[in-house]
């Protein structure tokens, strides 16, 4: 077993399914000591669970709270917890807007500002966001989702500015589309599951969908002291889907 996290505490939102649950396995997996923030807590396993919605600035400070008050310290926040939206600007109402700006935006933010305090006394501390393709490519019928994950590679690279002197790094990952409950909810509401999973795996050029565990491997690179290096910038886990365009034939 991996000692890379030992006497480290890391908080990983949304924690408690997909692609959180998978990174808060990987860095308990490493050593870390891990704790997991979540508005629905029951996917979480082996790991300290505290419920707080992310929208929820109360329960947010009080969630973080309890982590510092039960490890003593706390040294990386991931902050993943996120929702989708699907469709153009004509298809989402302004409620809509607020409320996925709120969850996948300002629920950063709020995350962030409670940890601050603890991260800044850490030795190691590293913030790292779960961000989406969504950001850098032009996905059709994901306007709102797009905005939001914009929103946040652009805070990402705001935070490490901010934040740079005091040794906190902030950097994000980007995910392709990934294998999660999320992504399974999705395909059951489509007309033809199996096509629709067809056509998700023939738009990323490696041919499948990226695992969970492949996006948890980045971010526990970006954790770790190992990048001590790399501040406000981020590693994409898309199988090409970025930057070559086109699948290979
Ligand atoms: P998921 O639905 O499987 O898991 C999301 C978790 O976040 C759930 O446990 C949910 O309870 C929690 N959550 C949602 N809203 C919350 C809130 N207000 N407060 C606290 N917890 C909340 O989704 P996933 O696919 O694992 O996605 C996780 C992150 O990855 C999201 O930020 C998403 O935008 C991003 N992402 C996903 C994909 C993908 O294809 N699955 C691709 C790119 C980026």
């Amino acid at each position: 077993m991996s000692t890379e996290f030992d006497g480290l505490v890391a908080v990983v939102t949304g924690g408690a399914s997909g692609i959180g649950a998978a990174i808060a396995a990987e860095l308990g997996a490493r050593g870390a000591t891990v704790a997991v923030l979540d508005r629905d807590v029951s996917g979480a396993a082996d790991v300290f669970a505290v419920t707080a919605d992310v929208t929820d600035d109360s329960s947010v400070q009080a969630a973080i709270d309890a982590v510092v008050a039960r490890f003593g310290r706390l040294d990386v926040v991931v902050n993943n917890a996120g929702i989708g939206a699907q469709g153009g600007v004509e298809d989402n109402t302004d409620a809509e807007w607020h409320r996925v700006f709120d969850v996948n935006v300002v629920g950063m933010v709020r995350v962030t500002r409670a940890a601050l305090p603890a991260l800044r006394k850490s030795p190691a501390a590293a913030i790292v966001n779960t961000c989406s393709v969504a950001a850098n490519v032009g996905l059709p019928q994901r306007a709102l989702y797009s905005a939001t994950k914009g929103a946040v590679l652009s805070l990402t690279r705001a935070m490490a500015a901010d934040h740079l002197r005091e040794g906190i790094r902030v950097n994000c990952v980007n995910p392709g589309t990934a294998d999660t409950p999320w992504v399974g909810r999705l395909l059951s509401a489509a007309a033809d599951p199996v096509a629709e999973r067809a056509a998700l795996e023939a738009r990323q050029p490696h041919g499948r969908l990226v695992s969970a565990a492949e996006v948890a491997d980045a971010v526990a690179y970006l954790a770790s002291p190992r990048s001590r290096s790399t501040t406000g910038t981020s590693i994409t886990v898309d199988g090409g889907l970025e930057s070559l365009r086109l699948r290979p034939a």
